[in-house]
């Protein structure tokens, strides 16, 4: 009732600290599972890569807007104004110091003058063809136009903005798709109510061979870009907008499309840039970033299990200790119990002095003194246990001949065993050399040996100790015919406090040490100990002890 009582509690204990383990475990793992796949059905990291994409175009845009404006400074100051003399010459000159501009136009209202200048260096039939069509609309978009744009540009100067409107697009001249610009400003030295208005253009070729490149590389070294030090930067393209043609790419560009598009709206209108990762897509990035994650989280969630599977198994261990520690403190107490209660009663009777027979003494003394034998030994046991937990247990290793410390230590039990009913074999071989032992310590573990298999014998009374040599150690073999040992059980008899489950076992005294201090004090020789049994067939339990002292680890083994 008390043991099945005790049983459940512990389950009980076992199974409240699992799940304080186990639930937030199991728990931190689903939440995560679900994190990932929400991120996985949210297409979250397809949209962020996008966003910083798209981040990185507007950069681009800035710089561009910010690089035109650059070109123009220098340009709107050496402008012409419509009272110069020498308007062409002034413009001729400043296509010359400008060669990425194509063509410089000055209209003025109030004197109706529109003198239009393309650069001179060699140039194709068609460019001039071209230009000329350029300026044929410019001077009637102009006439209708130059009022609102002259307001528009000195009211971005007075807020502070650069003082420049940019037009661009794509137009399909001849049967070329040719894109044309126009920057649009007020030159430097016209009078505040004149309708005047400078015009320039750049050089598509300078756009598309340098101007362009540069702003790629430097939005791609730019410390604002989010992929600023990406091992993999992506790779830009432009294109006109409608007509995927490549354009202008960075020098890591490959295949066709990109993979977020971005149409150019504050300057160079009409182009679109294109941005991805050369090799990979933003969707493989993903997918690989869930597989990896998806590892990551298997790879944790094994090593969890694995940690409490772990502790499960140290706390259940912890908690046999703590049970087989409140065993033993009960079978000692009753074990120190029964042989005082034994010596108190004969010595009592015998202090009375009516005991007349001489064999009744005899019988008296020899009662009280194998009690008291049994209760050194036991507290010699528990003595030699604590100092071994302690890591205080230290051998005194001497040269010793075993065969007369194995005789004389069974002469003085022989008495007691026959008396048992034991049938008592003894074989000690004679060819046994001097070992170096602690003579305590081995006799010790021979009474250990000889006290269990008198203990636990029932009705097959036999006891066999065997001393022989054998590759290169000495074995003392301790035999009985008593009631064995089951095979799940063989290991564990060596452990401190255990005792096997068989209620015989029970009915029978003990602290559940012996075996461990015979182990130890093998070991501690260099040695071992091993079981041989079979329940109901008998055990042999052998100690073998290294001739050799230098296998030996030391003097004291915790
Ligand atoms: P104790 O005998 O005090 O219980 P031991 O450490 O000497 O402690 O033995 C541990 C257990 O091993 C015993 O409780 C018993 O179940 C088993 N055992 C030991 N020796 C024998 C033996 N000769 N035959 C059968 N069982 C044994």
């Amino acid at each position: 009732m008390f043991k099945k009582w005790r049983l459940t509690d512990r389950t009980r204990m076992l199974l409240k600290l699992e799940l304080a383990l186990t639930l937030p475990a199991v728990a931190l793992m689903a939440f995560s599972i679900w994190n990932l796949k929400h991120f996985q059905r949210d297409q979250a990291i397809e949209a962020a890569y996008q966003r910083d994409f798209t981040h990185v175009l507007k950069i681009a845009e800035s710089k561009s807007w910010m690089k035109a404006n650059e070109y123009l400074v220098p340009v709107r100051k050496e402008f012409p104004s419509p009272q110069d003399k020498d308007v062409k010459g002034k413009l001729d000159r400043l296509l010359e110091d400008h060669p990425e501009l194509d063509y410089a136009v000055l209209y003025d209202k109030k004197s109706n003058m529109f003198v239009a200048r393309m650069t001179n260096y060699d140039r194709s039939q068609d460019f001039c063809t071209f230009i000329q069509m350029d300026f044929n609309d410019l001077q009637s978009w102009m006439q209708s136009q130059a009022a609102m744009y002259t307001e528009h540009i000195r009211m971005m100067g007075e807020k502070g903005e650069e003082p420049v409107i940019f037009y661009g697009g794509w137009e399909w001249k001849k049967d070329k798709h040719v894109y044309t610009n126009e920057s649009l400003f007020v030159p430097a030295g016209t009078a505040k109510d004149e309708i005047t208005i400078g015009i320039v253009s750049f050089n598509p070729d300078y756009l598309q061979k340098t101007f362009f490149p540069g702003i790629m590389k430097d939005v791609l070294n730019s410390k604002s870009n989010a992929f600023h030090q990406d091992v993999n930067p992506p790779a830009m393209m432009i294109h006109p907008y409608r007509d995927n043609t490549v354009w202008v790419t960075s020098s890591n560009w490959e295949g066709e499309k990109g993979e977020v598009d971005y149409q150019f709206s504050n300057v160079f209108q009409g182009m679109v840039w294109s941005i991805k990762f050369p090799g990979t897509t933003i969707a493989d990035i993903s997918a690989k970033f869930m597989r990896s994650n998806f590892l990551i989280l298997g790879a944790l969630s094994v090593l969890m299990l694995g940690g409490i599977l772990l502790s499960y198994r140290n706390i259940s261990r912890e908690m046999n200790l703590a049970r087989l520690k409140s065993d033993f403190v009960a079978n000692v107490s009753h074990e120190l119990r029964t042989p005082l209660a034994l010596i108190r009663l004969y010595a009592e009777t015998l202090e009375l002095g009516r005991i007349t027979s001489k064999e009744k003494y005899q019988e008296y003394f020899r009662i009280i003194r194998e009690e008291s034998e049994r209760l050194s030994a036991l507290i010699n046991n528990i003595l030699d246990f604590s100092r071994i937990e302690a890591g205080r247990k230290e051998y005194e290793f001497k040269e010793t001949d075993l065969s007369e410390l194995v005789r004389s230590t069974l002469d003085t039990y022989r008495f007691q065993i026959e008396q048992n009913g034991f049938a008592f074999e003894e074989n000690i071989a004679k060819d046994i050399p001097p070992v170096n032992v602690d003579r305590e310590a081995i006799a010790r573990s021979l009474l250990n040996l000889v006290n269990n298999a008198l203990k636990y014998s029932k009705d097959k009374k036999f006891i066999g100790v065997n001393l022989y040599r054998a590759n290169g150690s000495v074995k003392l073999e301790v035999q009985d015919h008593g009631i064995g040992i089951p095979p799940a059980e063989q290991e564990k008899i060596f452990e401190k406090f255990y005792r096997c489950g068989d209620p015989l076992v029970h009915n029978v005294k003990g602290s559940g040490l012996g075996l461990s201090l015979v182990r130890h004090i093998a070991r501690a020789h260099g040695g071992d100990v091993k079981v041989e049994s079979a329940p109901e067939m008998g055990s042999k339990f052998t100690i073998a002890l290294p001739l050799d002292p230098s296998v030996r680890q030391g003097t004291a083994i915790a």
